[in-house]
């Protein structure tokens, strides 16, 4: 198994795009229109992300398709309230198979935020710790994930649909002391080295290093350590991310195809289109087993 060592710039991901850049072959990708016709013999997997809450008008803008994907920040807040209104948002959509991880705005989501940082909560995002219990406890329910009900919820976690493995993870370098915040480097690369290897479509919330990473202002926020898990040891078809906004599209280094599917854009409008891409079924398995 290669061993991925922490960059030295890692805590300086523009510095170090600079020089990692020389290196890197990178290509924009324009992705399948989405009215392309789904095939018999081909896996269509819809991707969305950085839905914050707003899906009342979502629904029809959302192509049809057998798997879809959404790669977190699918509430401002993290309140009950934003997940249930996602929950049914998702009942109401047709594709079989639906996969969801959480990102730094689902703030309810992160176990240590809930356990550890409660005074977080509730002093910066108004989410009242006696309110938030009463909610839980009312429900009989120990986690708001229980109240995705209408997906499968990954964090840190594998699903294999159609025979084709997809990873979930919620972490992103910390930016602001939001949920699934971990300080760059090592603590990232640990997480990073949970992924298996045999991975076919990687979900994270934040991007890599050098893809859909470019922040407004001109500045690379993406994970160094993902970007050199992806390249030495996993090597997925697909890495799907959000998280930054303004980075929305679609980008290849030659091996991996890398989606920044962010739905809203830097303004928080739900415009971006779903970005769509096939998969050839695996040998000897169909869609309607
Ligand atoms: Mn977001
Ligand atoms: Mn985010």
């Amino acid at each position: 198994m290669a061993k991925i060592t922490v960059h030295p710039l890692t805590k300086n991901p523009t510095k170090a795009w600079q020089k990692l850049q020389v290196k890197q072959s990178i290509s924009k990708v324009t992705p399948l229109d989405p009215d392309t016709p789904v095939q018999i013999d081909k896996v269509r997997f819809v991707c969305i992300s950085d839905t914050h809450a707003r899906v009342e008008r979502l629904q029809d803008f959302i192509p049809e398709g057998d798997v879809l994907l959404h790669a977190g920040d699918i509430t401002n807040v993290g309140l009950p309230f934003e997940i249930e209104k996602f929950n049914e948002f998702l009942g109401k959509l047709p594709h079989k198979h639906k996969i969801v991880i959480a990102g730094n705005h689902d703030l309810t989501f992160d176990d240590d935020m809930v356990k550890t940082k409660r005074h977080d909560l509730e002093m910066r995002f108004n989410i009242r710790k006696e309110k938030f219990e009463d909610y839980l406890n009312e429900r009989g329910i120990a986690s708001v994930k229980s109240l995705l009900t209408n997906c499968t919820y990954l964090e840190d976690s594998m699903a294999e649909v159609y025979g084709i493995r997809i990873y979930g993870a919620p972490w992103q370098p910390e930016f602001c002391d939001w949920g699934f915040n971990l300080p760059r480097g090592q603590a990232c690369l640990d997480k990073w080295n949970k992924i298996p290897e045999d991975v076919d479509i990687l979900i994270t919330h934040g991007p890599p290093i050098g893809h859909g990473d470019k922040c407004f202002d001109g500045s690379h926020v993406g994970c160094v350590e993902l970007l050199s898990t992806i390249q030495q040891r996993i090597f997925p078809k697909y890495h799907v991310f959000g998280h930054v906004h303004e980075g929305y599209g679609v980008t290849t280094d030659g091996v991996t195809t890398y989606i920044n599917a962010s739905t809203c854009t830097l303004q928080y409008k739900p415009r971006n289109p779903p970005i769509i891409f096939d998969i050839p079924l695996p040998e000897g398995v169909s869609k309607t087993c």
